[in-house]
């Protein structure tokens, strides 16, 4: 559990293109869970993708906890990130699938089983751990992608667009799972989407973001009631 510190961060892809992230500037609180929402293309996957190491920062600095982060190879740091096309390995059951990173940083089986476990009793998703991923539904693998990121009890946790693959009675229904394993474990999330619905309905704090610029930071309600430019309004869909 750590706070995130953006300090004037900046993302420009190649020296001679305009920057797509812009003056970046943000705390996000320990234990918090932050949503990050905007029209597609204006940044948010950039952003996230600078906290997770797998892309570097133009300027500015990123802070996880007190660690400033702009240079420590993703391996370091102590993050899990979840997709939109969560691939799970196909020819590993369900355990194995979870287990995997746990493997690679050759934990003790017993303490692997015990962490396999303990992640799908969270995540309900006990019943089926010998099967294979193409014997489950959407809403069965996405959990399956979250027990594989929460395992191994991650500092910070990245969710970018999770669900958008889900049909909208599933896409609900995980939304209120999220926030529950979420309510659970404590862990600092960011959340992107560029569903307003879902960033008003899930985020305790919400980003509110277009072409690379914070437009406003603050609660659902404020950004709804107050918001800060006519995009924002415009965009949550706030009273004239
Ligand atoms: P979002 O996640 O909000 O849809 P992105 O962070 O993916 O936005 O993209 C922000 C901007 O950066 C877009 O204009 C996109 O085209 C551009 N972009 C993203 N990835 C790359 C890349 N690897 N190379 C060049 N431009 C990129
Ligand atoms: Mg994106």
């Amino acid at each position: 559990m750590s706070r995130i510190l953006f300090n004037h961060v900046y993302k420009q892809y190649g020296k001679d293109h305009l920057p797509v992230v812009k003056d970046f500037d943000l705390e996000i609180r320990e234990g918090e869970f932050m949503v990050f929402v905007g029209p597609s293309g204006c940044g948010k996957s950039t952003t996230l993708r600078m906290v997770a190491g797998l892309e570097d920062i133009s300027k500015g600095e990123i802070y996880i906890g007190d660690q400033l982060i702009n240079d420590l190879p993703p391996k370091d740091r102590d993050i899990a990130m979840v997709f939109q096309n969560y691939a799970l390995y196909p020819n590993m059951s369900v355990y194995e699938n979870i287990a995997f990173g746990l493997r690679l940083r050759k934990l003790p089986k017993h303490e692997i089983d015990l962490n396999v476990k303990r992640a799908a009793r969270v995540l309900e998703i006990e019943s089926f751990l010998d099967r294979k991923p193409k014997q489950l539904s959407g809403g069965q693998r996405q959990r399956v992608a979250l027990g594989r990121a929460i395992v191994r009890q991650p500092q910070v946790f990245l969710l970018d667009e999770p669900l958008s693959n889900l049909d909208a009675k599933l896409r609900v229904q995980m939304r209120t799972e999220i926030i529950k394993l979420h309510k659970q474990l404590g862990v600092t999330t960011i959340y992107v989407t560029h569903d307003q619905t879902e960033a008003m309905t899930m985020g305790s704090r919400i980003v509110v973001m277009k072409d690379g610029i914070i437009q406003q930071v603050d609660t659902p309600e404020q950004i709804y009631n107050n918001p800060a430019n006519t995009f924002v309004a415009g965009f949550v869909g706030s009273p004239p």
